[in-house]
């Protein structure tokens, strides 16, 4: 080797050693110093879900590398993914836990690899939430869409005295219900049976089973409760607007939402696909689970994270509640102002 190309040789051996020692202590960036953010989704085939998941990418444009993964419903998958994201070195992790009881298992890697964590839509447990001061959450309060939906329902009931079909000034009702364990799935069960209840009306259950966010299930169920108990249900409660649109295809194929034959049905989420039936006339009303505003806020806050700053309202544009949550509110829907939700 002359000593020219041992030159070269030696001060590419030394940038070597330098860029080594530096990838040490600083994590991964990505050329133009753009911070990187790993998003695991619990599953991508989930239609509220697809909007949160599009709200990140689109807020992460230009700003970050956003690296979006499909846990494929699976805690396991979600885990090794987790585990890859840390091996890569991410400068923040945004999870939307498959269950929500193993966050505390991702927050104990994350904290010994220093990785801030933003969890989304499935709210670990406050416990969990306390192990690290780099934990926080973004969602929506489940109890406020529970309640909101039990006021479609009675204010409905007031206005339509023909709605209690069987004049014996009770509310026979079925409920579709999410994924049990689920935060949204059980507050919004108890909270929008409650406000029929404080409303006055008494009410009894004729059936309640979980659909599993699933608008095939959801039809299936349906399908079961109308075999079971025919035309005595008066109200059919659906956790979400999957659930909401599959139990309007089983009323459908008995005969409702033609010839003066309705029956109230009300959902969560204000999908497309459910506003169309808001405009339609089958579905009663939804709650707007604002999916843009809460994939956004994930972002912003992972964002500030990644780059070593404490998320804020004026470095994010939410306010962080308790230091550690971002609670983005609902918004009832119905066909007068659905533009409100597109
Ligand atoms: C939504 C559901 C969705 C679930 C996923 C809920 O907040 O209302 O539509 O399937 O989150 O975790
Ligand atoms: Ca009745």
């Amino acid at each position: 080797m002359n000593r020219y190309l041992k030159g070269i040789a030696i001060s590419s051996l030394v940038l070597g050693l330098v860029a080594a020692g530096c990838s040490k202590q600083e994590p991964a960036k990505q050329a133009g110093g753009n911070p990187t953010v790993g998003v695991a989704i619990y599953k991508f085939d989930d239609t509220f879900m697809t909007g949160v998941r599009n709200a990140i990418s689109k807020a992460g444009e230009g700003k970050a590398q956003v690296d979006i993964v499909d846990s494929q419903n699976a805690q396991p998958t979600q885990n090794d993914k987790v585990d890859l994201f840390i091996t890569k070195k991410v400068n923040a992790l945004a999870i939307n836990p498959v269950d929500r009881t193993a966050a505390g298992v991702i927050i104990e890697k994350a904290k010994k690899a220093n990785i801030p964590v933003v969890f989304f839509n499935r709210e670990p447990l406050p416990e969990d939430m306390q192990k690290w001061d780099k934990v926080y959450y973004v969602g929506a309060k489940a109890e406020e869409s529970g309640t909101i939906s039990g006021k479609l329902i009675v204010d409905y009931w007031k206005a339509h005295p023909e709605m209690d079909k069987n004049k014996d000034g009770v509310l026979q009702y079925v409920l579709l219900k999410g994924e049990p364990g689920h935060q949204d799935a059980e507050l919004r069960t108890k909270f929008s049976v409650k406000a029929v209840e404080d409303a006055g009306i008494k009410v009894q259950k004729l059936a309640e089973d979980t659909a599993m966010w699933d608008r095939v299930k959801g039809q299936e169920k349906m399908a079961a409760f109308l075999a079971a108990h025919g035309d005595n249900i008066e109200a059919v409660f659906a956790n979400n607007d999957d659930m909401a649109l599959g139990a309007i295809e089983a009323l459908k194929a008995k005969g409702y939402f033609k010839d003066g034959k309705f029956i109230p049905v009300v959902g969560v989420d204000a999908t497309a696909p459910a506003l169309k039936a808001l405009e339609e006339g089958t579905l009663l009303g939804t709650v707007l689970n604002d999916a843009s505003n809460q994939g956004k806020a994930t972002f912003n806050l992972s964002y500030v994270l990644a780059q070593g700053q404490t998320p804020n309202k004026d470095n994010t544009g939410y306010e962080v509640v308790d230091g550690k949550y971002v609670w983005v509110p609902y918004k009832k829907i119905t066909k007068d102002n659905m533009n409100e939700a597109k």
